[in-house]
């Protein structure tokens, strides 16, 4: 019986991947291969790098191109719903 629970709990756990797409080239890709941008105190996108900044965040290609595509496009306004400037250290 618990076994089974066992079983059952390390399928789920291999099974459940997050997918998410990124706002520049609307890749999908798993969530650790994956850039997650969140907005600071002060509505700057930063790296959150642990994924611990609380609230909604976008996901993007760790790639230059990118967040090249970022820096010049309005996505990261669009996708957090506000008006949004990346961090001159992003
Ligand atoms: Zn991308």
């Amino acid at each position: 019986m618990l076994i089974a629970l066992k079983k059952r709990l390390m399928r789920n756990k291999r099974v459940h991947i997050p997918i998410r797409t990124c706002i520049s080239c609307g890749a999908k890709r798993s969530k650790g291969e994956l850039i997650r941008i969140a907005l600071n105190s002060r509505g700057v996108a930063v790296h959150d790098i642990n994924s611990k900044t609380k609230g909604r965040g976008a996901y993007v290609c760790p790639n230059a191109s990118c967040l090249e595509v970022l820096k010049n496009s309005k996505r990261l306004s669009r996708a957090f719903n506000t008006e949004v400037f990346m961090a001159n250290d992003f």
